[in-house]
């Protein structure tokens, strides 16, 4: 067979990397997440989120995702949700290693540590999927350089939703990252629908001060915390107008500011 005559190659489209899944976690039947091969001309900062996807009749069917794994990874990760009739995750909650996927080559978001100012304590609050670009900060050593201390708050229904906590939980004993972190990353999971140790919205925690005293910190200021959200328009609605009340300004990575938001997802 001669070059001419030789099937043509799967082709490639020109604004995604095509990545090998490699492994597959389903963490409950709404939640599951994966690690797929990274192409090493795919750049992004802690925080950020890419285009991903399938091939889907011949054209790209692609949604914005977190990049969960830290930059400097070989691999990528994802975190993400099953909607039984998304268009997209219908289908990608089925991939298994050896599949391909696509990866868009441009990352973007305002869940970045430039769109703050300085600060000593980052707080990164995220319900549902919404954890997943704080998987990425929590593993960037540069994150450590430039707060005394990080706080991890994940908000979810049930207890079996609190995804990646063993791993979260094990960062301090981390031979690479654990004398970085040390005792500067503290994780707070609550859950609304079930008995856990920490219950119920971490926005009525913050407004009883309960939040505060679990953590024996003090409450927010804007002289000295900095915030990162990533949940529902509603609860991000929320707490924006809980920061604002008490004199928080939102950063843009063109003019930071005291706290950052990004949406966990779009309601349609
Ligand atoms: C900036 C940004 C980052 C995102 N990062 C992630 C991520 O890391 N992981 C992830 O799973 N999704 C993420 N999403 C949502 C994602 O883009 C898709 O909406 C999701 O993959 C579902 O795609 P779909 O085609 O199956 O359904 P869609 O038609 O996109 O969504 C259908 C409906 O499902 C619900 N829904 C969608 N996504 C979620 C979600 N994550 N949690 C709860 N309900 C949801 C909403 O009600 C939505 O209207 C992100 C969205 C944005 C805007």
């Amino acid at each position: 067979m001669n070059a001419n005559t030789r099937p043509a190659l799967k082709a490639a489209h020109p604004a995604y990397f095509t990545e090998t899944v490699q492994s597959v976690h389903h963490w409950t039947d709404r939640l599951f997440s994966f690690r797929c091969t990274r192409n090493t001309g795919l750049r992004f900062t802690a925080g950020q989120f890419v285009m991903i996807g399938l091939m889907n009749e011949g054209k790209p069917l692609v949604r914005a995702y977190s990049v969960a794994s830290p930059p400097y990874d070989e691999g990528l990760e994802f975190l993400s949700i099953k909607v039984q009739d998304g268009p997209l995750t219908s289908r990608l909650q089925h991939i298994r290693a050896g599949d391909e996927i696509l990866v868009g080559k441009k990352s973007v978001g305002t869940l970045v540590t430039d769109a703050l100012l300085p600060g000593k304590t980052l707080w990164l609050y995220g319900t549902g999927t919404g954890l997943a670009p704080f998987l990425s900060l929590i593993r960037e050593p540069d994150v450590y350089d430039r707060y005394e201390r990080v706080v991890l708050l994940h908000g979810v229904r049930e207890v079996k939703e609190l995804a990646y906590a063993d791993m979260i939980e094990g960062l301090a004993q981390d031979e690479v990252l654990g004398e970085l972190i040390g005792g500067k990353l503290a994780y707070y999971p609550t859950v609304t629908r079930e008995p856990f140790r920490n219950q119920g919205r971490v926005t009525d925690l913050i407004r009883s001060g309960k939040l505060f005293g679990d953590l024996g910190l003090p409450a927010f200021s804007p002289e000295s915390d900095r915030i990162m959200l990533c949940g529902s328009p509603e609860m991000l609605a929320e707490t924006k107008g809980i920061l604002e009340s008490m004199g928080f300004e939102e950063g843009a990575n063109s003019r930071p500011g005291h706290y950052v938001i990004e949406k966990a997802f779009v309601e349609k």
